[in-house]
C-alpha cells in the first residue's frame, strides 16, 4: 500500500491546513487520523461500530478519525492502528462563510448554489421548476430542481432523483449535482442524449441535503472536517433513514459520535424532508421515482443496498433484484472506473438512504463514493477546485445509464 511513502503528503496537507487563516474561535481537536489494514467486512464493521469517523476504504485499508479512548479500545481489541495525522481543531462559532478557503473558490457556497439554481430557472424556465423539500435545522431551504420538458406539468414519465452532500464535508458532491443541472439545462436542444432524457424523464436534483453542515465545514477560514448536520451535537443524516433504523450495529447511539443515528428514525430534519419529498412522489399508489444516486466522497466506489446485512438477499430483495443491482452497478462502475460492490461488503451500515429508497419504495438506489480513490485522511474531502470539472464530467456516462435504467421494468 506504500503507506510509509504517504506520510510526507499527509504532513504537507496538514501544514496547509494549519497555515490557513486562523479560526475565529478554536475548539477541541476531533482526534487523530489512523489507518488499519483489515481482512474482511466483519472487522471493518467492528471498527466502524465504535463510532469512529470513517473517511475512506481502499483495498481493505480503513482510514478513520478516532479519539484517544476509541483508539485505545481498538488497540485493546487487537487492531494494529497506524497514526497518520491529526484532525484539525474545530471552530466553536460559525459565522456564515463568505467563500471557500483561499484557492478553492471554485466550489459553491450555499448562497452560490442558490444563485446557480435560480439562474438556471431564469435561463430555462420551460424545462425547470425550483422548489424546496423543506428546511434544514438552521432554516435553509433544501432546494429541489426539477428538469423536464413541460416542467410545470406532472407528466407520466419515469422520475429520477439525484441527491448530494448528505455529509457536510463532501463538497465535490454538490458540484456533481450542479454539473447535472448545468448539463441537462444548457444541453437541451443541442445535445441529443440530453434532449432525449429531458423529454422522456422527470429529473429531480437536490444539490445539498445538508447545507448547515456544509456551511459550518467552511467557516472560520479553514476546513473543519465536519460530517454531520448541525442539530444538537449533529446527526449523521445518512444513518437516520427509517428502514431498519439502528437495527444492526451499523450506526452509533452516542450523540458525540460521527455516525450518530439520531434519537429516532427521521429525527434529522434534512432526512425527514427529503423522505417526505420522495413519499410525495407516490401518485395513484405508484412511486414515480424509479432510480436514484446519492453522491458521496471518497474512495471511488459504486455501492448498492442492503447496507444493514451482509447477505446478498433479504426481505424485499430477491435474487433477481440483487442481480439487477449488481449488473447495473457494475455497468455504472465500468463507465467511470470506480469499484462496484454491495454496500455491506465495506462494512455494515444501518439507516442509510439506499436501504430506505429500496426497502420502502423499490427505487433502484445507488451510492457513489467519488474521487479520490485514496485520500490521505481528511485531505481526501478537499481536492483542489481544478478537480471539479474532470471529476464531475467523469460521471456523465453513469448518470445517463441511470436515466436509461429508470425506464426499464424493475
Ligand atoms: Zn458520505
Amino acid at each position: 500500500m506504500g503507506s510509509t511513502r504517504r506520510v510526507p503528503a499527509v504532513l504537507t496537507g496538514l501544514v496547509l491546513l494549519l497555515t490557513a487563516t486562523a479560526p475565529a474561535t478554536a475548539g477541541e481537536s476531533a482526534g487523530s487520523v489512523y489507518e488499519v489494514d483489515t481482512a474482511n467486512a466483519a472487522q471493518r464493521t467492528e471498527i466502524a461500530a465504535t463510532g469512529v469517523d470513517v473517511l475512506g476504504v481502499r483495498d481493505g485499508t480503513l482510514t478513520f478519525v478516532a479519539g484517544p479512548e476509541q483508539a485505545r479500545e481498538l488497540r485493546a481489541d487487537g487492531f494494529r492502528l497506524q497514526r497518520v495525522g491529526e484532525a484539525p481543531t474545530r471552530v466553536t462559532d460559525a459565522a456564515a462563510p463568505a467563500d471557500f478557503p483561499s484557492g478553492d473558490e471554485g466550489y459553491h457556497t450555499y448562497a452560490e448554489v442558490t444563485a446557480e439554481l435560480e439562474q438556471a430557472t431564469r435561463d430555462h424556465g420551460d424545462i425547470t421548476r425550483l422548489s424546496s423539500a423543506g428546511e434544514s435545522f438552521e432554516g435553509r431551504p433544501l432546494h429541489v430542481l426539477k428538469i423536464s420538458d413541460n416542467a410545470a406539468a406532472d407528466e407520466d414519465e419515469p422520475e429520477v432523483l439525484f441527491t448530494c452532500n448528505q455529509h457536510a464535508r463532501e463538497h465535490l458532491t454538490t458540484e456533481m449535482c450542479l454539473r447535472i443541472v448545468q448539463r441537462f439545462t444548457d444541453g437541451y436542444g443541442s445535445d441529443a442524449t440530453v434532449t432525449g432524457f429531458v423529454d422522456s424523464r422527470e429529473i429531480y436534483v437536490i444539490p445539498t441535503v445538508n447545507p448547515d453542515g456544509a456551511e459550518y465545514d467552511i467557516s472560520g477560514g479553514q476546513y473543519q472536517g465536519w460530517r454531520k448536520n448541525r442539530q444538537g451535537q449533529g446527526t449523521d443524516v445518512n444513518r437516520n433513514w427509517g428502514h431498519r433504523w439502528g437495527c444492526c450495529g451499523g450506526s452509533s447511539d452516542d450523540s458525540a459520535d460521527e455516525t450518530f443515528r439520531g434519537t429516532e428514525a427521521f429525527s434529522s430534519l434534512e432526512a425527514r424532508a427529503v423522505a417526505s419529498f420522495v413519499d410525495s412522489r407516490v401518485v395513484g399508489g405508484a412511486q414515480q421515482i424509479t432510480a436514484h444516486i446519492d453522491f458521496h466522497t471518497y474512495s471511488e466506489l459504486v455501492l448498492w443496498p442492503y447496507g444493514y446485512t451482509t447477505d446478498d438477499t433479504a426481505e424485499g430483495m430477491s435474487p433477481e433484484q440483487a442481480k439487477r443491482f449488481s449488473d447495473v452497478g457494475t455497468e455504472l462502475a465500468n463507465s467511470n472506473g470506480y469499484t462496484p460492490q454491495q454496500s455491506s461488503d465495506l462494512y455494515v451500515t444501518d439507516g442509510s438512504i439506499n436501504d430506505w429508497m429500496w426497502g420502502e419504495h423499490r427505487i433502484l438506489s445507488f451510492t457513489f463514493e467519488m474521487y479520490p480513490a485514496d485520500g490521505n485522511g481528511l485531505d481526501g474531502f478537499y481536492p483542489p477546485d481544478e478537480q471539479i470539472g474532470p471529476q464531475t464530467a467523469r460521471n456523465d456516462g453513469a448518470v445517463d445509464i441511470l436515466l436509461r435504467e429508470a425506464g426499464e421494468p424493475g
